[in-house]
């Protein structure tokens, strides 16, 4: 029994110990930015094929961030649909995969000032592209979309029941390529990208029937909005937001 003391007060001591260590480097240093993305959503987070690091447009814009407040950007992979409800619990500090700026996603978590422009597209497989010349020719047909997208809101007005969503959107276009969808509603730089990439064997239809602004989610006042809102606005007064977007859209009109 007493042995047993002993052992049970060494074992506290040692985990006391170790705890107490970790939480001692923690305070060392930049602080961390937990930050939530997925990366099925290129150019703004997807994995680089050759390294299968984390890259795009959003990730070379959070980092920046990141750099201006002095904290250490730490990316975590998940599904579109989680992000939100994990900056919320407070298990994330930030968000950030062309997220569209919503009055709906504004009720349950704090979003920066847009950081780029966006639009909705409709892409069909090539040669189809006179079967939906507007979004109102969507109605009746299948629809494949991201689940938890404003493309996946939008389907589900226009098509009506046949809307199949998807968990990524490279799921959504091989359901197109597979036949089993008529056309996707997707983000517009996305759709382009995949398409100049991955699916040369799908077209736009649609380019832009929808315009959106892209934001980075945080937790409902908080005080890191405003500090990412002046981080961003510095990045873009110094010039240095415009050299990450020509490094992802060339010169592309803003
Ligand atoms: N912009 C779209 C939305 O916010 C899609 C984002 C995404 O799939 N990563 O709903």
């Amino acid at each position: 029994m007493k042995r047993l003391t002993v052992f049970l007060i060494s074992i506290c001591t040692i985990l006391c110990f170790t705890v107490g260590c970790g939480v001692e480097k923690k305070t060392e240093g930049p602080k961390v930015l937990k930050v939530g993305t997925e990366v099925f959503f290129p150019p703004f987070a997807f994995r680089d094929p050759g390294t299968k690091e984390i890259t795009g447009f959003d990730m070379d814009l959070i980092r920046a961030i990141g750099e201006k407040m002095n904290m250490q950007v730490v990316l975590l992979d998940m599904n579109f649909e989680a992000l939100l409800p994990a900056v919320k619990r407070g298990n994330l500090n930030a968000a950030i995969a062309g997220i569209t700026i919503t009055p709906d996603r504004q009720k349950i978590v704090d979003m920066s000032d847009p950081y780029y422009e966006s639009g909705l597209s409709i892409v069909v497989r090539k040669g189809e592209e006179a079967k939906c010349k507007t979004p109102e020719e969507l109605k009746g047909k299948t629809v494949a979309v991201q689940a938890g997208t404003t493309g996946e809101e939008k389907a589900k007005q226009l098509a009506g029941e046949n809307v199949l969503s998807f968990k990524t959107s490279e799921e959504t276009f091989q359901a197109l390529k597979d036949k089993k969808a008529e056309a996707i509603v997707i983000d517009k730089p996305v759709a382009r990208y995949l398409i100049r990439k991955q699916f040369p064997d799908a077209a736009v239809a649609v380019d832009a029937f929808a315009t959106e602004s892209y934001g980075i989610v945080m937790r409902h006042h908080g005080d890191l909005t405003p500090k990412i809102n002046k981080a961003l606005a510095e990045l873009k007064s110094s010039g240095e937001y415009d050299k990450i977007y020509e490094k992802w859209f060339g010169k592309d009109t803003k």
